[in-house]
């Protein structure tokens, strides 16, 4: 029964990277790794849809999402300490320093009941914070157990991010063309008025890029040796890719 279940996952799987070239399977993923699942990462550039993605599959399946990056914007909201270290930051496109990142997510990890799975969203952003949120998942016996990489070109992220607008309250995304919202910028669930990020602008998407690609692939590249990596083609809708990333996690179930 066994062999049976890890070939037709085998077999399903070579479907997905054959099938509209859409899932690259990047390292050998054995059926034990996704089994166990508890802790799943999603990592793209700016304009990936990591956000909605990670919203509309805690719509489906028990999971609790975190994204630092909403996290260090109520920070910065609050005016705490950690909001003030990041916002010079945040306000120059640039990644916050490792230690607030820190700071959030240890104190997100310390809420976390251990019986389900976390949905990391936008982590780890480079080298440093990979080997901190190993160190802090290890803590309580929990590791990075597969990763999405959500893989855009600049000018989907360049369009995705200049027509972006943000509910402050409860900080769902909204976008002009892609995902409008039911009355003019009024958020659709608890109907504030929509506002623009700071840095969601052509100028901050190219600087938010660069970024990426100078410190958030080298991290992906070492998860990516360690097989745990799931590329996907990030220019495609949200749902599109929710349905992906819940068919490889359902698979071994
Ligand atoms: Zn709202």
């Amino acid at each position: 029964m066994g062999r049976v279940f890890i070939f037709l996952s085998v077999f399903l799987l070579g479907t997905y990277s054959l099938e509209a070239n859409c899932i690259t399977k990047v390292g050998a993923l054995s059926d034990a790794k996704i089994a166990e699942s508890r802790t799943i990462a999603i990592i793209g550039a700016a304009g990936s849809l990591k956000g909605t993605v990670a919203r509309l599959i805690k719509e489906k399946i028990t999971v609790i999402p975190f994204s630092v990056g909403e996290a260090l914007r109520l920070e910065v909201n609050r005016g705490s300490e950690a909001g003030l270290k990041a916002k010079p930051f945040m306000e120059t496109h640039r990644n916050s320093p490792n230690e607030v990142v820190a700071e959030v997510v240890q104190s997100f990890l310390k809420s976390v009941p251990n019986d389900v799975a976390l949905l990391l969203d936008g982590a780890p952003r480079n080298q440093s914070q990979l080997n901190q949120l190993r160190a802090d998942l290890a803590k309580i016996n929990r590791k990075i157990d597969i990763v999405f990489e959500l893989g855009i070109d600049l000018e989907t992220s360049k369009d995705r991010i200049n027509g972006r607008l943000l509910c402050p309250k409860c900080q769902t995304t909204f976008h002009t063309r892609y995902f409008v919202p039911k009355v003019l910028d009024t958020c659709d669930h608890c109907e504030s008025k929509l506002t623009k990020r700071s840095d969601d602008s052509v100028e901050g998407a190219e600087k938010r890029w660069k970024v990426y690609q100078d410190e958030t692939i080298p991290a992906l590249d070492q998860l990516r040796t360690e097989g745990i990596v799931y590329s996907l083609d990030g220019n495609q809708p949200a749902r599109v890719l929710v349905s992906r990333i819940l068919d490889i996690l359902q698979l071994k179930r």
